[in-house]
């Protein structure tokens, strides 16, 4: 097996800022490719999380140690388990390998990875949220104009502006269904109940991700749950699998990312154990390009909800993979058939 890896600027369309972010117009991520010896080509990808002390730094930094000889497309999950004896952490890196060898592994048994996972992939039942970042309200206004077409919208909050960017939206959008993504924004479970109890007077925000810091306390995320007029996600609060004990206490939903998880392996592992504890489940995103979008959607059968936007929300994605036309996902017009169904754009 041969590595090979390269950084990628990504351009967004807006400046994007969250809760613990000020703003920015580009972001980079790291692109993998590992090359079998019968020449078979799988592509992966690492958008690392500042928030977990990730960098396309600490990226590349984990794949310089890593020794490719030690990867198969043939054992994905023994591959996975050399990866780990490496480092304890390194999610996105991990991430980057195990979509790659899942792509290898898809491409040399001629099916899609979702195929490979025995999920498949309905078309014309998954829709993408699109999603507002935090903004002045003249901007919020033409931001979600320009987002007409998307059937429902995440809206990033946490600032001092909430409430006047929920009113900017409900004036071009007085009826869409909107989830709400606090990003740990508020910093007490009062706080956080007076705003969840504000979004729902809306009459149509659906759930609201991650109010509180992931440090909080759990009796205190109970205390929260059990008054809150609309359900809870956890999402910097709910990595892998072996947290699911504590996020069914805490929450009503999760939010998985395969840069938390590890990979689709991981990240098929956390959503069937959410499902189990009887968790609604959410599959998100970072900005990234259709190689991790595309990861995300092969994972669409096991999820309530999607948010995988982050190639629509960057003008220069390398890649093709599925499309979301006014939301909807779908792999039917993706040129490669096979693997994680993505190509480099011509
Ligand atoms: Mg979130």
């Amino acid at each position: 097996m041969k590595l090979n890896y390269r950084r990628v600027d990504l351009q967004l369309t807006h400046t994007w800022a969250i809760a613990r972010t000020t703003g920015t117009n580009t972001t980079q991520t790291v692109v993998v490719e590992l090359t079998g010896a019968d020449g078979t080509i799988g592509l992966g990808e690492a958008a690392p999380i500042a928030r977990y002390k990730e960098s396309v730094e600490s990226v590349e930094a984990f794949l310089q140690k890593m020794d490719p000889r030690g990867l198969s497309f043939k054992d994905v999950e023994g591959s996975m388990k050399y990866l780990d004896t490496l480092s304890p952490k390194d999610m996105s890196a991990k991430c980057a390998i195990n979509i790659a060898l899942l792509d290898g592994a898809g491409k040399q048994q001629k099916k899609p990875i979702y195929d490979l996972l025995g999920l498949g992939f309905k078309e014309n039942q998954h829709i993408t949220s699109f999603t507002i970042g935090i903004d002045k309200p003249e901007i919020v206004r033409k931001k979600v104009l320009e987002a007409e077409r998307f059937p429902v919208l995440k809206v990033k909050v946490g600032a001092a502006d909430d409430k006047a960017n929920m009113q900017a939206l409900r004036e071009v959008a007085p009826t869409k269904t909107v989830r709400v993504d606090a990003n740990e924004g508020w910093k007490t479970k009062e706080q956080a109940l007076e705003m969840i109890q504000w979004l729902a007077s809306d009459g149509h925000v659906e759930y609201v991700e991650q109010p509180m810091p992931a440090s909080t306390k759990p009796k205190d995320w109970a205390w929260l749950k059990e008054r809150s007029p609309l359900p809870i996600f956890g999402d910097e609060s709910y990595h892998r699998a072996e947290d699911v004990t504590k996020a069914a206490e805490c929450f009503h939903g999760v939010n998985v990312k395969l840069v938390k998880t590890g990979g689709i392996s991981a990240g098929f592992d956390a959503l069937k154990a959410a499902r189990k504890a009887g968790l609604k489940t959410m599959i998100g995103c970072m900005i990234e390009t259709s190689i991790l979008i595309s990861a995300a959607a092969h994972l669409a059968e096991l999820c309530d909800h999607m948010d995988v936007d982050g190639n629509i929300l960057i003008t220069n994605d390398p890649y093709l993979g599925p499309t979301s036309e006014n939301g909807m996902l779908s792999f039917a017009s993706a040129p490669e058939k096979t693997g994680l169904r993505v190509c480099a754009r011509k």
